[in-house]
């Protein structure tokens, strides 16, 4: 007999971990959780946390690197094996005590294999070994997104890795290209630089993370060029192929057509909706024309029963993020709960790429507010502005806020400086809260902090801020 539950969730990600807890917590029913893969999806696996961690590491050589200065040969290749092999045990350590251990604290049927609906509103579960079908009074897709392979002359001949395979390497090697510069891409140049490999970043628009500021993103550029990633911009990645054991990648922009011959590529173009072999077609389920699965502001599909979350769904958001497909997951799990009461507002979510020094962002940029508003305030103010700045040796960085000139009111905090993943949230509340620069100018901030950027941006607002000292109200 078909086992039946009053809640199925597909994908055993951010998403659909967040709305096993919610929908558990409530006591609202029986839960199967179907998860193909391992357990936690891409963020503890693929993502965020092997991400961060190399970063972290090649913080610290890059910091070894500027002590030592001449002394500081590169950093041996075998190195790089033992660092890809200790990302390898924290992800491994982290899936079991925030994924593995934690279902076992809920009443949840957990299914090992890939879920595919059938024409009578069942799910079929398929692995190597067999097949079971199961049935939900509800549904919750959280089934992610893959990163997208570019069709490029030669892709099916060379080996090339994706975020998702790359931390399998187990082999040393010195040069790698990475295609595609969005926060993926420009978070592994730095981090892969750093570590001793010699980097090329191949881009095809003229500028990066569009979100943000350009006069940020291009001080992150510059950045990266001087610690000797190899960028090419407004370029695009025309052919690939086999060279001895390397590949050779022909490059075309402005100046021509280069060959460039490495060890490696890393395809970082962007990542797609896993809506395919779903058999979503069985249910009416309809997905938009970039595959992702329509939902209205409820988290709803167009089949009243089933709900999406996460990187899947087609949701309007800044970016795909852990963070967001967590509270989607939540969100849907309390509207199959109590009926569709709740809505996302994703206008003051904030969004940070892990370079160093770190690019945050949240709201709007400035030419968005002259567009919406008719015109804009805007202060932008450096880094090394900051008595922080001379104490942890650090010169680079800006922030910049812009408001509306009408009411005042702050719609886009942009921050390009260190730690700033750590301070953007505070600026995320003040556009939840509807703030003015009056507001932060009558906070107290810490000092000598990079949050004080904040402050000195707002006071920026209302004095000279050549003629300060360290600190002043
Ligand atoms: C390199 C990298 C770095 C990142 N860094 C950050 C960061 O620093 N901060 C941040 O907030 N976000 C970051 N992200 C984004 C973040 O990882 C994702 O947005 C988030 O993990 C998506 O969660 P999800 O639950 O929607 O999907 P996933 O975590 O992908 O989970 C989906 C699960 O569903 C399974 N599945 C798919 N199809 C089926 C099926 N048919 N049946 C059963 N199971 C199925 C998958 O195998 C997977 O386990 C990063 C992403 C990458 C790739």
């Amino acid at each position: 007999m078909t086992k039946e539950y009053d809640l199925v969730i597909i994908g055993g990600g951010a998403a659909g971990f967040s709305a096993m807890v919610k929908f558990s917590e409530a006591g609202a029913g029986k839960v199967a959780l179907v998860n193909d893969g391992l357990l936690g999806g891409t963020c503890v696996n693929v993502g965020c946390v092997p991400s961060k961690r190399l970063i972290q590491i090649a913080k610290r050589i890059n910091l070894l690197k500027r002590i030592l200065e001449n002394n500081f040969d590169k950093v041996n290749p075998y190195t790089i094996t033992a660092i890809f092999e200790d990302i390898r045990k924290l992800k491994e350590g982290m899936r079991k005590t925030k994924y593995e251990d934690v279902i076992e604290y809920y009443d949840v049927d957990l299914y090992v294999g890939k879920g595919v609906f059938t024409g009578e509103g069942e799910l079929k579960i398929k692995n190597k070994d067999d097949e079971i079908i199961i049935k939900g009074r509800k549904y919750l897709i959280a089934t992610g997104s893959s990163p997208i392979i570019p069709s490029i002359e030669g892709m099916d001949e060379v080996n090339y890795y994706t975020s998702n395979t790359i931390w399998d390497i187990n082999d040393d090697f010195n040069s790698i290209l990475i295609i595609g510069a969005g926060a993926i891409g420009l978070e592994f140049a730095q981090a892969l630089n750093r570590i001793g490999i010699n980097t090329y970043l191949v881009e095809v628009l003229d500028r990066v993370i569009t979100s943000t500021e350009p006069e940020l993103s291009s001080m992150l550029i510059e950045r990266l060029r001087n610690e000797g990633v190899n960028i090419y911009l407004k370029s695009r990645v025309s052919k690939v192929e086999k060279f001895d054991n390397k590949i050779k990648v022909s490059v075309i922009g402005h100046y021509g057509k280069k060959e460039i011959v490495v060890d490696k590529i890393l395809v970082a173009t962007g990542r797609r909706p896993n809506t395919s072999n779903l058999g979503l077609e069985n249910i009416g389920v309809d997905i938009d024309d970039r595959g992702r699965i329509i939902v209205d502001k409820h988290l709803k599909t167009t089949n009243p029963n089933v709900y999406a979350a996460g990187d899947v769904s087609g949701s309007p958001k800044p970016a795909i993020l852990e963070t967001i497909s967590a509270r989607e997951g939540a969100t849907a799990a309390l509207n199959i709960i109590e009926g569709d009461k709740y809505v996302i507002d994703n206008s003051y979510v904030p969004v940070t790429v892990f370079t160093d020094p770190e690019l945050s962002f949240v709201g709007m940029k400035e030419s968005d507010v002259i567009k919406n508003y008719g015109g804009c305030k805007c202060r932008l103010v450096t880094f090394k502005s900051l008595a922080k700045s001379g104490i942890i040796d650090e010169d680079d960085g800006a922030a910049k806020i812009v408001v509306d000139p009408n009411t005042g009111i702050i719609k886009g905090v942009h921050i390009y400086a260190p730690n700033s993943s750590d301070y953007i949230a505070e600026a995320a509340l003040m556009l939840k809260h509807k703030y003015k620069i009056e507001d932060i100018l009558d906070t107290p901030t810490i000092f000598p902090s990079a949050a004080e950027i904040i402050k000195l941006a707002a006071q920026a607002f209302i004095r000279n801020i050549g003629r300060m000292p360290c600190c002043v109200e």
